[in-house]
């Protein structure tokens, strides 16, 4: 975007009050600096809704929406991020000037797409609603169990049995056949013909979270060996497979209110549970999820049920994709469905009470992995036993907590009847000869693994308290003020934060040279969100003269600290030598570095 729309960008927002947009739709009530009241994003009793006058934004700690005017506007009124501008203009009576030519002409494309889609969904759902042609597939519904109401709601049509119905609907309106293939719903054969994509088949439009037509889906009716039974768009200047959700348009609001989202695999399993009243269901586009995928549901819910097919929830594409929810912060748990069976055909015979009571016996992402890991083990023989206890070994092995792993290591052993000191020590051997095998690739991983091995205990005692205080001083005037940003990262470490402000820290030592008052725009998970928020509402304001005196008082809680913690560690008995030794050379090196300070 240009610099001198982005100008313009300040301008408006400078002519505007952001309690005074929000009051428009929200009771405010003031408390200290802010405003609060009942949040418009999310059903709530007691208010979590914060507006703050100071620094021009909003935000809810309970639903983790937040942002300035313009996003205010955009999530209230579901409008785009160039509507909210033009609206805000109105209301302050500016005029939106044009941005730079080569941003306008990808603008103009990318709505050209729009239109070309939205007229495609319209054109598909008219002649599966409205002609004979579209007998065939309303017949099929029915007998699924699908209504006209569902039809209507989920924008459902019909592609006809034919080379160029909408290949000359559409250059009837005026488009180019180029501009169709651009937008993949038409294809140009070896002897130059223009023809349909979508032929004979029941269409599923996918939507973006605005409820926007990104692409298509198409099912085959009949069935028909030599075809694929589904069929998707290509991806397209507007559709990214692996950076959308099916459903999450119609999921969004319910993954909010509850922050739970359940992911299941097929368009007419979406279509199931949201008739059936689950709200808050989408579907991947495809089994293995990507981590854009997995960020935009975080963005959301901060527990997700994976309820795939039966048959493919063990596969490892699959186990794959839930390590990558995890990697995005959200806690995951596994449905687990009777053989051969899908969510969309487990609702229609056995109903939401019974698959409601599946969620409640869903387990986490280990659990299942080792359900799965000693499927078709008998563990009553030796043979079984050992061959088990490797599976379960890989499998814990893979557990970066310490204390996550030994939790499990005690429950698995007293299910299954294992030594947990053999257990134990094995899955220690094998993490130490994995660190090995990737030693130069992953000094990261290590770093942090020490990093949590030093404060997982004690950030909690007392000792941990001033380093709280401080820290969080730190990080407000890193946020305040953005000409002393260098010579803090110049001082301070982001591994000498504490556990909890480490990822803060993390964010922002990252993005300080295009650190805003929108920020909150630029992070996707809802628990970073919020802890920058608390940050930022907090009314721990230092001086910009303090804060050379706060990195010193930083840097000295910090050493303190470590101290403390390793003469801890000192005291377990259970320490090998080679940990003790460890141990012992970072300890010198700090009371070298430090010699006054006793312990
Ligand atoms: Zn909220």
């Amino acid at each position: 975007m240009g610099s001198s729309f982005e100008k313009f960008l300040d301008e408006l927002k400078g002519s505007l009050d952001i309690v005074d947009l929000v009051s428009d739709y929200v009771d405010l009530k003031k408390v200290g600096k802010n405003y609060v009241g009942l949040c418009p994003f999310h059903q709530e009793k007691t208010p979590s809704f914060t507006v703050n006058p100071e620094r021009q934004f909003f935000y809810c700690f309970g639903c983790g929406v937040g942002g300035d005017v313009i996003s205010f506007l955009m999530e209230i009124e579901n409008i785009t991020f160039k509507e909210s501008v033009k609206m805000l203009a109105r209301r302050s009576g500016m005029e939106v000037p044009g941005d730079d030519p080569r941003h306008r002409q990808q603008l103009r494309e990318r709505e050209k797409l729009f239109k070309i889609n939205h007229l495609t969904a319209k054109f598909y759902h008219y002649l599966l609603l409205e002609t004979d042609q579209g007998l065939k597939a309303i017949n099929y519904l029915k007998k699924r169990g699908f209504t006209k109401k569902d039809i209507k709601k989920f924008g459902l049509g019909y592609a006809p049995d034919r080379w160029d119905g909408l290949l000359k609907f559409l250059t009837g309106k005026g488009f180019e056949e180029g501009e169709l293939v651009k937008a993949g719903l038409v294809l140009l054969s070896n002897n130059n013909n223009y023809y349909d994509r979508f032929r004979d088949r029941l269409i599923f439009p996918i939507f973006n979270s605005r409820g926007e037509v990104l692409a298509f889906g198409g099912r085959l009716i009949d069935s028909d060996e030599s075809q694929p039974k589904y069929l998707n768009s290509p991806e397209t200047p507007v559709f990214n497979k692996g950076k959308n959700l099916y459903g999450l348009n119609w999921a969004k609001h319910e993954m909010r209110k509850s922050s739970e989202v359940i992911i299941m695999e097929g368009y007419t399993d979406v279509l199931r549970a949201h008739q059936m009243g689950i709200n808050n269901v989408v579907a991947s586009l495809g089994t293995a999820l990507t981590s854009e995928q997995a960020r935009l549901i975080a963005r959301y819910s901060n527990l997700a049920y994976i309820s795939y097919d039966a048959d493919t929830a063990g596969t490892k594409a699959t186990l794959r994709g839930l390590d990558i929810l995890k990697n995005a912060g959200l806690n995951v748990k596994v449905v687990d469905l009777p053989q051969d069976s899908d969510p969309d055909e487990y609702l229609r015979k056995k109903g939401v009470d019974e698959f409601y009571t599946l969620l409640e016996e869903a387990v986490d992402l280990v659990e299942f992995k080792i359900k799965q890991g000693l499927e078709n083990i008998d563990l009553n023989n030796v043979q079984g036993k050992i061959e088990g206890t490797r599976k379960l070994v890989k499998i814990l092995a893979t557990l970066e907590d310490r204390i996550e792993r030994e939790i499990y290591i005690q429950n698995v052993s007293d299910k299954f009847n294992l030594d947990p000191e053999i257990l134990k020590s094995e899955v220690e051997k094998l993490i130490k000869i994995n660190k090995n095998k990737d030693k130069n690739s992953s000094r990261r991983y290590t770093k942090k693994s020490n990093r949590r091995y030093f404060t997982n205990k004690n950030n909690k005692t007392n000792s941990f308290r001033s380093i709280h205080f401080i820290e969080e001083k730190l990080l407000h005037a890193f946020i305040d003020f953005p000409e002393l940003r260098n010579t803090i990262v110049n001082e301070i470490n982001t591994d000498m934060f504490s556990k909890e402000y480490q990822e803060v820290a993390e964010f922002l030592w990252e993005n300080k040279d295009s650190l805003k008052g929108d920020i909150i725009n630029n992070i996707e998970s809802k628990v970073l969100r919020n802890k920058v928020m608390e940050l930022m509402i907090n009314n721990k304001t230092v001086q910009p003269e303090g804060v050379e005196r706060l990195i010193v008082n930083f840097k000295e809680e910090n050493v303190y600290n470590i101290k403390v913690g390793l003469y801890k560690k000192l005291q377990e008995n259970n320490l090998n030598v080679n940990r003790l030794n460890k141990l012992l050379i970072n300890f010198q090196k700090l009371s070298g570095n430090h010699r006054k300070e006793g312990l």
